[in-house]
């Protein structure tokens, strides 16, 4: 059986492969503390539950571009809370999740060799998502602290530049870029043809004072905003999320979701429709914020290592690479010896690190974190 260039080097994603590992270990009743989670640990929000239980009788399909109800509610929530009096209903796109939109753009903006830089390190998806729609990913490193690094990013683009990607706060460092970053891109595309696809899935889990790229000089034509609800409210297995972008490559994604996936399930636009009626609030956000404290002072006490606060998300990337270079097998290692789960900094094309994630239980958490220190020390 031969397969499609496209897929022939698709591997599973490694999170996926991790969490399999460690579902292992706990079936033969070994202590597992996984610190992979890339969801809230929490159930469907009250309010969430409460709205979609009256629609559940709807059953018929739905625009391809998503409920009308849903696309004006979108477009309400980015005018009054990002302040964007430009988007209107016609700029809104309803997607079964941030990765469809992500894929669906690509299929809509790539020709077959055309590239897409995007800054490192990067969530595990980009890649394979660019490869499917038939693209090149051309990675570019981010400067020490995590920002855009603008001068390699000009080296970087070339005839067949078609995107750049920005994912603030990122995963899986936490970071989120410099407004002075934002505008030196905005400048690139003053003589460069490229669309910034901008992943704001995780713009409502913030800790401090953020400027997404919305809020910077790029222009809108050129922007293409990915969001949803999978962070925000905890809705990962609903499956909705949403493109904001120009009102062509809305009709041109519309034509596309037509004849590929559809419209997203009509229940999931349902709970869009009550978080957005609710300004998108994360409800647990407080409970994250005292774990993203407890992390930072458990990690603290421990020597050889160095992290940064995340500024939004739920994830700390730490720097092991005065201990390791070879994060894959420091994470593989502590797996076997003591059910610590961490996904290494290759996965996400930056050796020498592994991401935590503070989006579990405290008690899993702090043993967590302690079992990292005793591992280090050589316990
Ligand atoms: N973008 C980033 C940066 C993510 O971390 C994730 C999920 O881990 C997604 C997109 C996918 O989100 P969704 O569940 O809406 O497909």
């Amino acid at each position: 059986m031969k397969f499609s260039n496209k897929v022939a080097s698709l591997q599973q994603s490694p999170t996926l492969a991790l969490n399999a590992k460690a579902k292992e270990r706990g079936a033969k009743g070994l202590p597992v503390f996984n610190l992979t989670a890339g969801e809230p640990d929490i159930e469907t929000p009250d309010f969430i539950v409460d709205y979609v239980a009256g629609k559940l009788k709807e059953n018929k399909y739905t625009p391809a571009a998503g409920l009308p109800q849903l696309r004006e509610v979108a477009a309400n929530y980015y005018q009054g809370h990002f302040k964007q009096t430009w988007v209107k209903p016609e700029n809104i796109v309803v997607t079964a999740g941030a990765k469809p939109a992500l894929t669906a753009i690509f299929m809509c903006i790539l020709n077959d060799g055309d590239e897409v830089i995007v800054p490192t390190p990067a969530w595990v998806s980009y890649k394979a998502e660019v490869e499917v729609a038939g693209g090149k990913a051309v990675f570019v490193k981010s400067t020490k602290d995590f920002d855009l690094d603008i001068n390699a990013i000009n080296k970087a683009i070339t005839p067949q530049t078609k995107a750049i990607i920005v994912n603030s706060p990122n995963n899986p460092t936490g970071a989120s870029y410099s407004k002075e970053s934002l505008d030196k891109l905005a400048e690139l595309l003053i003589d460069n043809d490229i669309y910034v696809i901008s992943d704001d899935i995780y713009s409502r889990l913030i800790y401090k004072d953020i400027h997404l790229p919305l809020n910077t000089s790029i222009p809108k034509d050129k922007l293409v905003i990915i969001n949803g609800f999978s962070k925000s409210q905890g809705l990962t297995g609903w499956r909705i999320g949403y493109i904001v972008t120009s009102r062509e490559l809305t009709k041109k994604l519309t034509s596309l979701l037509s004849h590929t996936n559809g419209n997203a399930p009509v229940t999931a636009q349902h709970a869009g429709i009550a978080a957005l009626n609710n300004n998108d609030e994360p409800e647990f956000i407080e409970d994250l914020k005292e774990k993203r404290e407890i992390t930072a002072k458990l990690l603290g006490g421990i020597k050889g290592i160095d992290f940064k606060k995340p500024d939004g998300g739920f994830y700390y990337f730490v720097d092991i690479s005065k201990i390791t270079t070879n994060s894959a097998l420091f994470c593989q290692d502590i797996l076997e010896k003591y059910g610590v789960v961490l996904v290494p900094g290759e996965a996400f094309e930056a050796p020498g690190y592994f991401r935590l994630s503070f989006a579990c239980s405290n008690h899993t958490l702090e043993d967590g974190i302690k079992l990292i220190d005793k591992f280090i020390k050589g316990e």
